[in-house]
């Protein structure tokens, strides 16, 4: 049977790489809905060529016109609201947005009962209590798309199967991204090109430089924390922040591990590539027959493991910090980010400012919780405003 698939942010990487996927086992799968922001028109506008799906999405509300205009007879939402009702269009709604935006996209898809391949992570991360509630509607499921989280989903499907729960610990991988092993002293320094250039993963921008901060990890553990966190007492082990590591691997072979109570650890190993954790979240529970990511053990000779430095990489520090506050912290945390990067990208900081920006905003985190969409929206504008008003004066500081 065919599983229909809505995608979006179909011209990012995420998305890319999806109808890649798609594309290598005809027939499984028909990608239906297609949506983008509409940064990148023309992209937009071949795939449409190519895939032809019933219905197109354009975040942008002006360009969504424009799309229009070059996609007659194709049914073209526009807009915020646009882009989320592909939620409910397909079996599986691939979410590829980038950053906050996704938000929509992720609630739309769970509300409607449908899978969530989730590649916005920021969404769960902000949203978190609200996104909780919206799994909870029949027929919602979650399969994450991020390589650590789809690994980890695949080392607890023997639980799944056997029985209760016994996880003692998680244990996320970590690249190190390009400054690993570096000094603060060594990364007061670095430049936008340094950051860019990841040693194992080609991926967009903005997660390049969080895992070159290791901001993304730090995400990651409140991804995972909202994922698999269990609370103690119901088979008498509980997975909270405590019970959730991060150890730095740089081949990024082992893509995260589940260690049970017995001490025995389950990991999951391929090559790093994402056509593999997109595949999977698409197929799941079944498997794709193309074998991406297989690894030739004629040629991998080493798997190295050490612990993340937290003095020079203090974002993953902030990170633990903001996920044990809870309620909106977390959102407080990945919304300052967002400026952060962005300012970095554009050269208005350094990339040591990145993590100082982010401290000074969760600092202001009033502790408010997070009951409803709108005050998840309410809190990343305010952290928002917060961070330009911190970027401003970092950089005022930092040409003057
Ligand atoms: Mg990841």
């Amino acid at each position: 049977m065919t599983t229909t698939v809505a995608l979006a942010g179909s011209t990012g990487s995420i998305g890319t790489q999806t109808l890649e996927v798609v594309a290598a086992e005809p027939g499984r799968f028909e990608v239906v809905a297609l949506g983008a922001s509409g940064r990148n028109l023309d992209a937009l506008v071949a795939q449409v060529e190519a895939i032809r799906p019933r219905v197109v999405a354009v975040a942008d509300a002006s360009t969504a016109a424009d799309a229009q205009a070059r996609l007659p007879g194709v049914e073209v939402r526009a807009g915020r609201d646009g882009l989320a009702s592909l939620g409910s269009e397909a079996d599986v709604c691939v979410n590829g947005v980038v950053g906050f935006a996704g938000l929509e996209v992720t609630l739309a898809a769970l509300e409607a009962g449908k899978r969530l391949a989730l590649a916005n992570k920021e969404s769960l991360i902000a949203g978190g209590p609200v996104v909780q509630r919206a799994r909870r509607t029949p027929g919602a499921e979650l399969v994450p798309i991020d390589s650590e989280h789809g690994a980890i989903h695949q080392c607890l499907r023997s639980r799944d199967e056997l029985g209760p729960p016994r996880v003692a610990r998680l244990v996320l991988t970590a690249s190190g991204g390009p400054f690993r092993g570096r000094t603060a002293e060594q990364l007061a320094g670095v430049s936008v090109q340094d950051a860019l250039a990841h040693p194992t993963w080609s991926m967009g921008p903005k997660i390049t430089v969080d895992s070159s901060t290791l901001m993304n990890k730090g995400l990651e553990v409140i991804e995972a924390h909202e994922l698999f966190g269990a609370p103690a007492g119901a088979h008498g082990v509980g997975i909270g922040f405590d019970e959730i590591d991060v150890v730095v691997h740089p081949q990024s072979i082992v893509h995260s591990m589940v260690t049970y109570t017995d001490g025995s650890t389950i990991a999951q190993l391929s090559m790093p590539t994402m056509h593999l954790p997109i595949g999977y979240a698409l197929a799941w529970p079944d498997r794709l027959g193309t074998a991406f990511g297989a690894i030739d053990w004629t040629e991998l000779s080493r798997l190295d493991f050490e612990p993340p430095d937290l003095g020079a990489f203090r974002c993953l520090a902030l990170a633990y910090e903001a996920g044990r506050a809870g309620g909106l912290a977390p959102a407080w945390l990945s919304a300052a980010n967002e400026v952060a990067v962005d300012a970095f990208l554009k050269g208005e900081i350094g990339w040591a400012d990145i993590a100082g920006v982010c401290a000074a905003v969760l600092d202001r985190h009033d502790g408010a919780p997070a009951d409803d969409v709108a005050s998840v929206i309410d809190a990343d504008r305010r952290a928002r405003e917060r961070a330009r008003s911190v970027v401003r004066a970092t950089s005022t500081r930092t040409t003057a």
